[in-house]
């Protein structure tokens, strides 16, 4: 096993890299391990971060990743499959290629997955015209014909609607396809004050080929429509946490302070993993802010202030 690391940070996403970036111009001695799958990997175009606006994915990370390494961070491209706190001080990390890591304290920055509904056409087109943030692609399909599916996937019920509500600042072609989902007279209501139609019936798929057409219906009506809004699972990429024994809220969310810490001594959480409403520059910004808060922590342990 190697050398002690300062913080071993998992997963190499905008949190991640921010913290590790954060922590090398400290100059601590930082590795982070994964990186090469971000959530929004399916989207040619990463929107609403400010100067970088219109930039691949892919790029914003391989940027990210240059300027910590440039600072001293390791990169290391496997996965922590297991985690455990050895000593007051001490974590070793398990990775899946072989061998582990030790450190002094973990940041883990391993995102979400997302569920899709089980529908045709639904994951070859995700990420390009089947979406689910109006922030990061409403302006792309603005004026656009759009639907909203809903679907009885728990959890994902009330932000369908929400999502229906939202989309009439985009396009004013707006239906919400309730599908198997039972809408109450106060959806229905405030659907129709949004100028948002509702389209009864359950849904078959979605019609591909090289782009979205539209919504197939089981009774054999289709819909063109050249964006579909729908509202996934998340799911949070959370084994890391679980095997260092951090809680949980009563919705499945790793429970924090404003800084990322967990309440489980050295161990922070930042971005999607923590929270499903991070964008990629808020996910950044928790990485940074959870990066502070670490070192901050280090330098007491190290001034002698109290024994971790
Ligand atoms: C289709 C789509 C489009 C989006 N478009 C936008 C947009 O335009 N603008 C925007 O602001 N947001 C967008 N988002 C949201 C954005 O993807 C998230 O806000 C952002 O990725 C969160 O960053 P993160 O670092 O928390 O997680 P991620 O970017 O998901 O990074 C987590 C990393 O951890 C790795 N990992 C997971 N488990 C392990 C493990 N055990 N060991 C090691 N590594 C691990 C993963 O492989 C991944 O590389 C979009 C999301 C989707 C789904």
């Amino acid at each position: 096993m190697s050398e002690t690391y300062d913080v071993v940070i998992v997963g190499g996403g905008a949190a991640g890299l921010s913290g590790a970036l954060v922590l090398a111009r400290a100059r601590r001695r930082v590795a982070v391990v994964g990186g090469g799958a971000p959530r929004n990997a399916p989207a040619e175009h990463m929107h609403g971060f400010l100067s970088r606006d219109g930039m691949p994915p892919a790029e914003l990370l391989a940027r990210g990743a240059a300027e910590a390494a440039g600072y001293g961070a390791e990169l290391i491209d496997d996965v922590v499959i297991d985690a455990e706190r050895t000593g007051e001080s001490d974590y070793t990390l398990r990775l899946g290629g072989g061998g582990a890591l030790r450190a002094r304290r973990v940041l883990v920055a391993t995102g979400l997955r997302d569920e899709l509904p089980q529908l045709p056409g639904v994951r070859e087109r995700w990420g390009r015209d089947v979406l689910h943030c109006p922030y990061c692609h409403g302006y792309e399909v603005r004026d656009q014909p759009i639907g909203v599916l809903g679907g009885p996937e728990p959890g994902a019920r009330a932000r369908a609607v929400h999502l229906a509500l939202l989309l009439p600042q985009w396009s004013d072609d707006v239906i919400f396809f309730p599908n198997t989902m039972p809408l109450s007279d106060g959806d229905r209501a405030h659907l129709d004050a949004r100028g948002v139609r509702v389209l009864e019936g359950e849904v078959a798929g979605f019609a591909v080929d090289d782009r979205l057409r539209g919504v197939e219906l089981a009774d054999g009506r289709a819909v063109p429509r050249t964006a579909m809004f729908v509202a996934p699972t998340f799911r949070a990429n959370d084994a890391v946490l679980v095997a260092l024994g951090c809680a949980f809220d009563d919705n499945g969310w790793v429970v924090t302070d404003a800084t990322g810490r967990t309440g489980v001594p050295g161990v922070w959480a930042a971005g999607n993993v923590s929270n499903p409403a991070a964008q990629v520059i808020s996910a950044a910004g928790a990485g940074s802010t959870a990066a502070i808060a670490i070192n901050g922590d280090l330098v007491l342990a190290d001034a002698g202030a109290f024994a971790r």
